[in-house]
């Protein structure tokens, strides 16, 4: 058993259930957009992905909905520019949104997919929430703090997730939680839990559909 599969979990089996129920079913392709202007029509709740590129959000997004080749994963950082939209089968929406801090793409480049980003994150009515994933190994660096005052500002519900906690012990990941929860106690806007996950292994994937599964069930 994995370090994050041995944590006890946060939900009740009743909300698990309930967790389970908001993914089953077929997940679609939506569409992508490279600018605000070309972002889909609003149609049902939007619950967003950020974190650097390379921390494992495609394959997470790709656990989650349980298909292995939803969103494109790659092992060439910076690769996806777009917020990319999928359709779940009761009315969810997951926004993939561009990986940031790829350290050697031009600056402009930079730029450009950090406006996108942060003009989504502000501007986005559906949004219900915003998942920030952090790579298990690294914690959280200047750019992810960055994206998390953008999330503050705007007042959007965010969240914190650990990603790869196959790759680190135990006691690490009970460590890096805790670290990032004391660092996340000053900003209101944040969910104060901290949800352990391996795609690799599917730990934290039941309580992370139930973390939404509860955010969709308070919104309606
Ligand atoms: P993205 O750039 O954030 O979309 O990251 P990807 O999902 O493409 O993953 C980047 C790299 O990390 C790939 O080599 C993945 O195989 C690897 N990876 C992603 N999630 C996990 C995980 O939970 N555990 C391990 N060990 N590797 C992972």
């Amino acid at each position: 058993m994995s370090a994050a599969e041995s944590v006890v979990s946060a939900f009740s089996d009743v909300e698990l259930e309930a967790g389970r129920r908001v993914f089953a079913g077929e997940w679609s392709f939506l569409s992508a957009a490279a600018s605000v202007a070309s972002l889909p029509p609003m149609a049902g709740p939007e619950i967003a992905f950020a974190g650097r590129s390379n921390v494992g959000k495609s394959s997470l997004i790709n656990a989650l909905t349980g298909r292995r080749a939803l969103a494109r994963t790659s092992n060439r950082p910076g690769r996806t520019q777009e917020l990319v939209f999928f359709a779940g089968p009761r009315g969810l929406v997951l926004v993939d949104l561009p990986g940031y801090g790829y350290a050697t793409a031009a600056k402009s480049k930079i730029a450009a997919w950090t406006d996108l980003i942060h003009d989504y994150l502000r501007g986005r009515a559906a949004l219900a929430r915003a998942y920030v994933l952090i790579d298990a190994r690294h914690g959280l660096k200047a750019i992810d703090e960055s994206i998390l005052d953008a999330l503050g500002e705007a007042a959007v519900s965010h969240e914190i997730v650990l990603t790869k906690c196959d790759l680190i012990g135990e006691a690490a990941v009970a460590e890096r939680r805790e670290a990032v929860k004391a660092a996340m106690r000053n900003r209101p806007a944040a969910f104060p839990e901290v949800i352990a996950t391996s795609a690799r292994t599917g730990a934290g994937m039941a309580d992370l559909r139930a973390a939404i599964a509860r955010l969709l069930h308070e919104r309606s």
